[in-house]
């Protein structure tokens, strides 16, 4: 789409804020504290009805700001349970080798919580909207920003669906993975699948007492678990289950780049973790799923733009890609808050020195100079990528692992108390190279070893793909599909049929579908799309040739969970 220009005079704003997420939110309230007319605009219909997380919030010791600084009273109002327990499982069939890794997960952490995005996001949006109120702007819910608004070529505001354009001398992009603004800048691009992981999750409902008696624990406590080994048919990623109040979240992560390469069903992927045996004890024998969904996620440590500006833009959050894969643990809502706040603060700065167009020169330098980048693209990985992402130095992995020396190797490192403290040791995680071999070869070969049976009955018969579509909200945005495929063959689109979290191969009421159609008297295979079941995870923006947009204001699917 042509950007507009700026011929006409414009609502102005000192800054505005695209995207009431942890990275909007944060964001906009440290604009709002210190007097800059701020403006959020947010698409869904309420905050947090587009958003997914797994999820755990942390407050980082090292971070200079924690979202519960910036909004009081977020443990208490916004928040489910706080993690006092953390295991890692590593499954070969039945057999099961736990390490409680409770003591890694505590390192660099004064707190981490459960939360729901709906919950977390509209008691944010309610905050932001009294502070940013004062400052003589607002929250508005159901816009969606669609373009940057240019002068000469210069970044000066943003265009919307729902309103007329609005200029600002700060423009704030936390509008999330897949952002169209870091896209319009030129400053992310959604081609390679290495650099994005999937998410899919179920909520599952529970009492709050049910979930105390089968985790063993109180009101006040919450349990977080991670599985990983062969329940993935070799796709490089992991399950996790985090306790809420009275619900559970179970899901999983995968590199988008393995998803495509094994052709897997995700939605399979999260009932085999589902009916898994070792899940029986907490599932017991009633299973009612409250909400599918899924969303990417980037890859900081391929994905993260060390100079995440351009002008009056700056990116935060997902849309910076600024997500961190700590090994199993996943960073990103505390990341985004961070980079909001000195995002915000940044610009405070150089206003007050005259020169709010240095800005995102400022955040950049704040982002280095407090250790986000380092975090979020750790030397260690780039070291050791280069030197262990390859076939070669794979294969040689995988061999010796599967080895007797290496599975005798397995055995002493664990008499040894290694490998338990090796899975709780951020160093290692942030080293760990993207292959198979942490993902699933060691996982398989330590429960293989060292683990036990689990024999306990898994009775639980998750809904199927189009009875989870079926009780999904949606308000179609009927004559005006947000995604438009550019090239309907399957080797362009095809991946999508099974990398879309809605689609499967053979299943008919989804997104994607692959179909014969007659052309030239010839026999063709081609992929179709509609877009009414689209839960918005982005994945074919990447996966295929698409002309990939949001749904319009308060358009497309609406969770209540998150
Ligand atoms: C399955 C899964 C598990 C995860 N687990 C964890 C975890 O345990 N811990 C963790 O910290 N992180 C986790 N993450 C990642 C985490 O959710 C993200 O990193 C985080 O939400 C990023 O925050 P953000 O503010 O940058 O973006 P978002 O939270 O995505 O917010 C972006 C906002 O912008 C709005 N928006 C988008 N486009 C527009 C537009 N054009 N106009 C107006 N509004 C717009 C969206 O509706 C949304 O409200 C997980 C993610 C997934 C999918
Ligand atoms: S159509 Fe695309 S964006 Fe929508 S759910 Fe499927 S893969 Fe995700």
């Amino acid at each position: 789409m042509e950007a507009p220009t700026m011929t006409d005079e414009h609502e102005h704003y000192e800054a505005v804020v695209v995207g009431a997420g942890p990275g909007g939110a944060a964001a906009a309230a440290t604009l709002a504290r210190n007097g800059v007319e701020t403006v959020v605009l947010e698409r869904g219909v309420d905050a947090g009805s587009k958003n997914v997380t797994g999820g755990l919030i942390y407050a980082e010791e090292s971070a200079p700001y924690t979202i519960d600084g910036l909004l009081p009273g977020f443990r208490e109002h916004a928040t489910e349970r706080p993690v006092t327990d953390y295991y890692i499982h590593n499954i070969a069939g039945e057999k099961v080798k736990t390490f409680d890794i409770t003591q890694g997960h505590e390192r660099d952490t004064e707190w981490a919580d459960a939360v729901l995005r709906r919950k977390m996001d509209s008691w944010m949006a309610e905050r932001v909207h009294e502070l940013t109120r004062e400052t003589g702007g607002g929250l508005l819910t159901g816009v969606k920003v669609n373009g940057l608004l240019r002068d000469n070529n210069e970044i000066v505001g943003v265009t919307c669906e729902e309103l007329d354009p609005i200029e600002a001398d700060f423009i704030v992009a936390a509008d999330g993975v897949n952002s169209e603004l870091a896209r319009a800048a030129g400053l992310m691009d959604w081609e390679e699948p290495e650099e994005w992981f999937q998410g899919v999750k179920a909520v599952v409902d529970m009492p709050g007492d049910a979930i105390n008696e089968r985790f063993g624990i109180d009101d006040d406590e919450g349990e977080a678990h991670l599985f990983s080994g062969d329940l993935y048919d070799g796709v490089r990623g992991g399950g996790f289950l985090y306790t809420n109040e009275s619900s559970l979240c179970i899901g999983n992560v995968f590199h988008l780049d393995s998803i495509v390469a094994e052709e897997a069903e995700v939605q399979e992927l999260l009932d085999a973790l589902l009916t898994h045996p070792l899940l029986a004890q907490w599932l017991g024998e009633e299973y009612d799923e409250r909400e599918y969904s899924a969303k990417l996620v980037p890859d900081s440590k391929k994905a993260a733009n060390p100079s995440p500006h351009e002008g009056r833009l700056v990116l935060v959050g997902d849309a910076g890609g600024q997500m961190q894969a700590q090994g199993p643990i996943i960073k990103g809502m505390n990341h985004a808050v961070t980079a909001g706040a000195l995002a915000a603060e940044a610009f405070v700065e150089a206003r007050s020195r005259g020169k709010p167009s240095t800005a995102g020169e400022r955040y950049e330098q704040r982002l280095h100079d407090e250790g986000v980048m380092a975090k979020l693209r750790p030397m260690r990985y780039e070291v050791a990528s280069a030197a262990g992402e390859n076939d070669i130095t794979t294969d040689l992995a995988e061999r010796l692992l599967d080895s007797p020396l290496g599975r005798a190797s397995v055995r002493a490192a664990d008499t040894a108390g290694l490998l338990g403290r090796a899975y709780g040791s951020p160093y290692l995680a942030s080293m760990m190279p993207d292959t198979k071999t942490p993902y699933v070869t060691l996982p398989t070969i330590i429960a293989e070893e060292l683990g036990t049976r689990v024999a306990d009955d898994n009775t639980i018969e998750p809904p199927s793909l189009g009875e989870r579509i079926g009780e999904l909200t949606y308000d179609t945005d009927v004559g005006n599909p947000h995604i438009v495929l550019e090239d309907d063959s399957v080797a362009a689109s095809g991946a999508a049929v099974t990398a879309c979290p809605v689609s499967a191969e053979g299943f008919g009421g989804g997104c994607y579908r692959e179909e014969t159609v007659q052309s030239n008297g010839d026999e063709e295979r081609v992929v179709s799309l509609d877009t009414q079941p689209c839960v918005e995870c982005g994945t074919c923006a990447v996966v295929a040739d698409t002309q990939w947009e949001h749904p319009r204001g308060g358009k497309g699917v609406e969770f209540r969970e998150g």
